[in-house]
């Protein structure tokens, strides 16, 4: 009995310590509406939290396609793509985002996350080095840290602190590989990388180079096909189907002898079952549309200069966002989840963000904004927004008062 006590007691410890740092997480239920409202608890809000950029997810060429390929398909590929699984959907798909993005060859992985993690833990070893950006993904960060390559990351969106990692590296000349890796917009705070920058530093030191365009995709670049598009000097693109796709999974574009080490021996492709029939429809559909949509994409950065001008009248910071995405800096982790709640409350669902996904003392609101939200959304936001901080500072002010 005292044993068993034992053994599970770092549950608690860790559990009750994330509880007093104010940092716990939960999983709360919500049910999706439409392209915009969710229903969560008996409140409908208007979200500005999710990555359906071009509001696909509901689209329903998209859900026709789903149910089409389920029916022509089955509900599974059965099988890794190794053994049984690929279908000639898989390779079509393959081929399609391999011309969109200007590369000889794309593979499709389960999930961004997957991608990440087992393509850069299967580019570099022990030996190698890899530079990235401070503020780059989670899943990037678990890749390198499985790679076991040695990991120094530059300030964010730093090319000079890169080049000079760069620099010493090369004089150290002790590794096998150098691996530079970034995003081109970063996911919480909706700022941009200087993408021809870092295939010119790559280039002059000989590394390769990794770019990660989940949140451009979809949303900038030619014909919504991302920021790292059509550059030869990029080694390897990612992008992800979960976000402006409306659908699920990932990509990665790259030269064809790239894929096939990759499909040799990269385990995330190897080893798990491929993306189901249904699923590659609606990456597919979205694909056909993607070209159509450049009214969508001009409405959604409309919507996201007026917000950032809205936030910059209230005296807020919106870090260096330049794109979909706007965080609304609040800092304490705790009057962010204030100003989430007030948010809530007005019928906006807004996330706070908090470290450690941020960096500690950056708490924010992320504002991710749908080519589906209208003028008449974006009004009841900048209103809720005025209104919270109204009542922050009236807050605020009277406990001056009272002193
Ligand atoms: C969302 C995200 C991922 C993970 O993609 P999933 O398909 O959701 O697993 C990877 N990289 C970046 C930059 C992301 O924002």
């Amino acid at each position: 009995m005292i044993e068993s006590q034992h053994r599970l007691a770092f549950l608690d410890n860790a559990l009750s310590r994330q509880q007093q740092s104010q940092r716990w997480r939960s999983l709360t239920p919500v049910k999706p509406v439409d392209a915009v409202h969710i229903q969560k608890g008996d409140r409908t809000l208007i979200s500005f939290s999710a990555n359906d950029y071009l509001g696909l997810s509901k689209h329903p060429q998209l859900i026709a396609a789903a149910q089409i390929y389920a029916e022509r398909y089955g509900t599974s590929a059965t099988a890794s793509r190794l053994v049984a699984g690929t279908y000639d959907i898989h390779n079509h798909l393959e081929e399609a985002i391999a011309t969109a993005v200007g590369k000889e060859a794309a593979l499709i992985f389960n999930s961004g996350f997957q991608a990440n993690v087992s393509i850069i833990s299967t580019l570099v070893d022990r030996q190698s080095l890899v530079l990235c950006d401070r503020l780059v993904h989670n899943s990037l960060v678990q890749g390198i840290l499985l790679s076991r390559a040695r990991l120094k990351r530059y300030r964010h969106n730093d090319l000079e602190h890169l080049e000079s990692l760069l620099k010493s590296a090369v004089d150290d000349g002790s590794y096998n590989r150098i691996l530079v890796v970034s995003e081109t917009v970063f996911s919480m705070d909706g700022d941009r990388s200087d993408v021809d920058g870092l295939i010119q530093l790559a280039q002059q030191y000989q590394t390769l180079l990794y770019i990660d365009d989940a949140h451009a995709l979809g949303v900038l670049g030619t014909g919504g096909m991302g920021l790292a598009a059509h550059k030869p000097g990029i080694d390897l693109v990612v992008g992800t189907f979960g976000k402006a796709f409306g659908s699920f999974g990932a990509f990665v574009a790259c030269s064809a002898k790239m894929r096939d080490y990759l499909v040799n021996f990269c385990p995330g492709l190897i080893y798990t079952t491929a993306l189901p029939p249904s699923i590659i429809g609606t990456i597919l559909t979205a694909l056909e549309l993607m070209p159509t949509l450049d009214a969508e994409r001009t409405h959604l950065h409309r919507c996201a200069d007026r917000l950032r001008a809205h936030l910059h009248s209230l005296g807020y910071d919106t870090a260096g966002s330049q794109s979909q995405i706007v965080p609304l800096m609040v800092g304490p982790d705790t009057a962010a989840l204030a100003m989430a709640q007030q948010l809530e409350e007005q019928g906006i669902g807004a996330i706070a963000i908090r470290p450690p996904t941020v960096p500690s003392g950056t708490a924010r609101i992320r504002l991710a904004l749908s080519s589906s939200h209208t003028e008449a959304h974006l009004d009841h936001l900048c209103r809720s927004i005025e209104r919270t901080s109204e009542s922050t500072s009236d807050a605020i002010t009277s406990q001056i008062q009272k002193i």
